[in-house]
């Protein structure tokens, strides 16, 4: 190796999300390889040996990367269906398209997703991929490859379904998986590609689909599975009304005890929406430190309701943002998702008072980290941690007037990423992506897309 390489970002305001909630008007950033080495007011106090890369970030907000908690790649395929429909008549009408996918078009789907998302400043994403046709290909792997071709964090949850129309489930036979086949090739997954060290660019989880597509035996096993693996678990939850009436006819309770009484409640488990959560839901979430990914656009699009953040933050649930599929959030990006978060709660019984600006950049930063059990290496900027690192234009037309620069960023329109940083490698600089062609990706997307509808017969 030559001489260390170091990125000093200076000249810009910081947000650091860490415990404190520590901000500089005016600071600077050290970078040295993968890591922070410093940040902290004013400019660098000392002159630094070496090659250094020095970046005047005048003009600037740096924050950690932001984190996304919950998506479904392939669903770029499948952006502005179902317009108007609630989530189960939204799932019969795509179930049979998504059951033609292949490893072409997940690749393509995933490429769009990734790409979409670290233009906007996303540097750990995660992917609930859930649908696996016969003889479709390495599907999960064409995901994997697609987020090391962009350069971001993964964590591709291995997703699964085994309850069919025939056995009173909702999606068609034909776009599930034998119990046992689904197990097998999640703890496949996990041994081939799961990389538990500090740092890693890949991780697994373990990720059944929701309580109407699996049965009771899979939830089981597969929590079970992942415990005996040692990585986490992730899954739909509370969604809709429908999925509440769906679990008490079938199951004699609602959603967060079966949940409970199938063993996914626990500190190693997130879960997407919880947007029909009692206080006692709440509670047992808070108790047993099951994180939640918070899928605001998604909830909106599909009418599915409003998720009680600001009660499950005074609990104590650690809460994460979710881009969600894009074929019920064509946004694909998860900017909207921060501001939408704190828009919608201000909806709801809060009011003004739901969600501060702070509120929301800490969920889609910090949060997420904690939610993918990854707070102790990215998700705030702080010395010692991962250099997931993003600046923000805010002195451009859409910006230069907001008084406050996160509030620039919450509340303002979608901000420039002038730098981004990924495990201190720069991903986008001056809102281009240097890892593919944006072009490129989206030309190959479109013919992937129609290649579908035309598989899908529609
Ligand atoms: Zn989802």
């Amino acid at each position: 190796m030559a001489a260390t390489q170091r990125i000093l970002i200076e000249n810009c305001a910081i947000a650091t999300v860490d415990g404190d909630g520590t901000e500089y008007a005016s600071g600077h950033l050290l970078i040295e390889g993968n890591r922070i080495e410093a940040v902290g007011e004013g400019p660098a106090p000392v002159q630094l040996p070496g090659a250094v890369r020095r970046v005047d970030a005048t003009g600037h907000l740096a924050t950690p990367g932001l984190v996304n908690t919950h998506h479904h790649f392939y669903q770029w395929l499948t952006r502005g269906l179902a317009q108007e429909s609630n989530l189960f008549d939204w799932l019969v009408t795509l179930y049979p398209v998504w059951g033609r996918i292949d490893e072409a078009m997940v690749h393509a789907a995933a490429r769009g997703s990734l790409a979409m998302m670290a233009l906007g400043g996303v540097t750990t994403a995660s992917d609930h991929h859930y649908v696996f046709p016969a003889g479709a290909g390495d599907l999960l792997g064409a995901e994997i490859r697609a987020a090391r071709e962009i350069g971001v964090r993964f964590t591709a949850c291995r997703g699964s379904m085994d309850r069919g129309v025939s056995h009173g489930g909702l999606p068609p036979d034909f776009a599930v998986e034998a119990t046992d086949d689904a197990l097998a090739a999640t703890e496949r997954a996990v041994r081939e590609h799961h990389d538990p060290s500090f740092g890693s660019m890949l991780r697994i989880a373990v990720a059944p689909c929701s309580p109407f597509s699996v049965t009771t035996e899979l939830m089981r096993e597969a929590a079970a599975l992942a415990r005996r693996l040692g990585v986490r678990l992730h899954t739909h939850g509370s969604e809709t009304v429908e999925e509440e009436k769906f679990c008490h006819e079938l199951f004699g309770m609602g959603p967060t005890a079966y949940f409970e009484a199938t063993g996914w409640l626990g500190p190693d488990v997130w879960m997407a929406h919880c947007v029909h959560m009692t206080d006692a839901d709440i509670a047992a979430f808070s108790r047993t430190g099951t994180g939640v990914a918070h899928c605001p656009s998604s909830n909106a699009r599909l009418a599915a309701g409003i998720a009680r953040v600001p009660d499950m933050l005074a609990a104590g649930v650690p809460v994460g943002l979710g881009v969600d599929g894009t074929a019920s959030n064509e946004s694909g990006e998860l900017h909207t998702e921060l501001r939408n978060a704190l828009l919608i709660n201000r909806l709801g019984p809060h009011r003004e008072r739901a969600l501060t600006a702070r509120q929301a950049l800490r969920l889609g930063t910090r949060g997420g980290a904690e939610v993918l059990g990854r707070a102790g290496e990215t998700g705030s900027l702080e010395a010692g941690k991962l250099a997931d690192v993003v600046l923000w234009r805010i002195d451009g037309l859409g910006h230069s007037t907001i008084a406050d620069p996160v509030a620039a960023l919450v509340l303002g329109p979608p901000a420039p990423v002038t730098l981004s940083l990924v495990n201190g490698v720069p991903v986008v600089e001056n809102g281009r992506l240097l890892t593919a062609d944006e072009d490129t990706i989206a030309r190959t997307a479109r013919a992937e897309s129609r290649r579908l509808a035309t598989a899908a017969g529609r």
